[in-house]
């Protein structure tokens, strides 16, 4: 290198700067710009989302029947009362959003059509610096810009937005007929009169087939392994009976939130304690739709225990109406391969179809497919230890919302809302400008373990994507707990001085 190339300034790329950077404008994104608002009133922030609007999750699917699978007084937001029924459809739960987005002026730091391609941190700058796909909605030209940031606050959720998970069967060429993925439903798919055969018995599955089953000629959820399925009425009586008495509704949200999450935390608990009885409590929901002779296995037998796996809520039993009035059925068996008229199966029998769903999942995306570098080496999230499931060890000025499986999602991000503006607070009242999760002399030796206990919770999802996921440790606060009822004392109390946050 020359001298003069040495001294000729390096030219940083024109940016904007804001305190604290959101990505993504989910549930958990906009939950965090409103704690922001709320208890950093001071921070800049922004908000940057791929997609055209918000609502993540609520926004990409759009398939027959979407909705939630938990009740939206603990999926809603601790802050704003939700007064519909438990479970939400999708249009439901974006309305919900779009209210808090305007009760509390959020749209103003949101901005749509920006896909974050890369984050840098620098260490002589105490910043990151984000590379962003700005698309045109116009005319769908890309340009690239440039934003930095003090934090950054990761709200990506946990899976690719652009496409789902389908498996390679043989012969899937050759299918005449439609595939389709319902992350990727087609608006015009016309199912009327049709013969569909849906792959998979997760929530997906359990809410597409009541939705499509009267239009179509028949439905098919063709499963290799069984689910767990939870059966109840779309209401709750404690709020419909605290409605009655003219109750507050903040009243009512609180109130309903502490029951459900008071009875959720029972049947957890029996799942550990006593999963036979579980299993005999759910199979009556079933047989009271299918009649108590109905027998259970193969179908809805799974071969582990209840709440191993995501527990699919069916409101008013609906997939079991289906089922019972014979324009829906269920089959156990594996895919042998696809043919031009729908699908073979190990056991010989086969099935007709002119349009086959697979509802099969997601791909796992690790922060959100974001290409992360620490002052110019790359970053491998699988390297790092998370501290409190929030931060990762050595990456600075960074958190993370991922929510609990067997609680609602937002619960957590709520408690992480908290969390991330009392650090913030903290840090000014510190006058750090840096803050970086570091592994103590003392937990050198630490056994690491994945992400996600696999004996605790294992669906193909995680399963697939462990080996990408940061490591959880063995003792606090390096453990990525999942237990809701613990995190809400522990997080809102958590010394922020103990030796494993470092400030700078
Ligand atoms: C069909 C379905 C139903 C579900 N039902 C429930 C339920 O009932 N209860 C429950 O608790 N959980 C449920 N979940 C899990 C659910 O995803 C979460 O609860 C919650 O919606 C996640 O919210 P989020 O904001 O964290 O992430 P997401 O909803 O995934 O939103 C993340 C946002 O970040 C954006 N983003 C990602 N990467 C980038 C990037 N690089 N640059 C810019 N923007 C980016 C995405 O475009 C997206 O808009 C469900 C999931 C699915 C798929």
């Amino acid at each position: 290198m020359t001298d003069t190339a040495t001294l000729e300034p390096v030219t940083k790329p024109a940016s904007e700067h804001f305190d604290v950077l959101i990505v993504g404008a989910g549930i958990s994104g906009i939950g965090g710009a409103y704690h922001l608002s709320e208890q950093c009133p001071e921070k800049s922030f922004v908000i940057l989302e791929t997609q055209d609007g918000f609502g993540g999750t609520w926004r990409t699917h759009t398939y027959p029947g979407i909705r939630s699978d938990s009740d939206l007084y603990t999926f809603g937001y601790r802050f704003k009362p939700w007064t519909g029924a438990p479970i939400a459809s999708a249009d439901k739960i974006l309305d919900y959003m779009g209210e808090v987005i305007d009760d509390n002026d959020l749209d103003r730091h949101i901005r749509y059509n920006h896909a974050i391609a890369s984050a840098t941190w620098s260490t002589e700058d105490h910043q990151w610096t984000l590379k962003v796909a700005r698309t045109d909605a116009d005319t769908g030209t890309s340009e690239t810009g440039y934003f930095t940031a003090n934090f950054l606050w990761m709200c990506q959720g946990y899976y690719r937005h652009e496409e789902g998970y389908t498996p390679e069967w043989p012969g899937m060429e050759e299918f005449a007929g439609q595939i389709v993925h319902p992350q990727r439903w087609p608006d015009d798919l016309d199912y009327t009169d049709k013969e569909v055969v849906v792959i998979g018995s997760g929530a997906t599955a359990a809410t597409l087939i009541p939705a499509m089953a009267p239009d179509v000629s028949h439905i098919t959820m063709l499963q290799r392994s069984p689910t767990y399925f939870a059966t109840g009425r779309n209401h709750n009586e404690l709020a419909d009976m605290l409605r009655e008495l003219e109750i507050d509704e903040e009243w009512i949200h609180e109130i309903v939130r502490r029951k459900i999450l008071h009875d959720q935390n029972l049947i957890t608990n029996m799942a550990f304690d006593d999963p036979a009885a579980l299993r005999e409590q759910l199979f009556a929901g079933i047989k009271e739709i299918l009649g108590e002779d109905y027998e259970m296995s193969p179908h809805f037998t799974p071969n582990y225990d209840p709440w191993r796996q995501r527990l699919a809520f069916v409101p008013d039993g609906d997939l079991f109406h289906g089922l019972a009035s014979g324009k829906a059925s269920v089959v156990t068996d594996e895919i042998e391969s696809f043919t031009e008229t729908g699908i073979t199966l190990t056991s010989g029998e086969t099935l007709a179809a002119d349009i086959i769903v697979t509802a099969t999942g997601f791909n796992m995306n690790v922060l959100g497919d974001i290409n992360f570098t620490i002052d110019g080496a790359p970053l491998n999230f699988h390297d790092r230890v998370g501290y409190r499931g929030a931060m990762f060890t050595d990456i600075p000025n960074m958190a993370w919302v991922f929510g609990y499986f067997r609680a609602s999602w937002t619960l957590r991000a709520d408690l992480i809302g908290d969390f991330v503006c009392r650090l913030l607070q903290h840090m000014d009242e510190r006058g750090a400008t840096m803050v970086t999760p570091r592994l103590r002399p003392e937990d050198a030796d630490m056994e690491l373990n994945p992400w996600v206990d696999p004996e605790n919770f294992n669906p193909g999802y995680i399963q697939r994507a462990l080996h990408l996921m940061p490591k959880s440790g063995d003792r606090q606060p390096w453990i990525h707990s999942q237990d809701y009822w613990m995190e809400r004392k522990v997080l809102p109390e958590a010394d922020l001085d103990d030796g494993c946050l470092v400030f700078e």
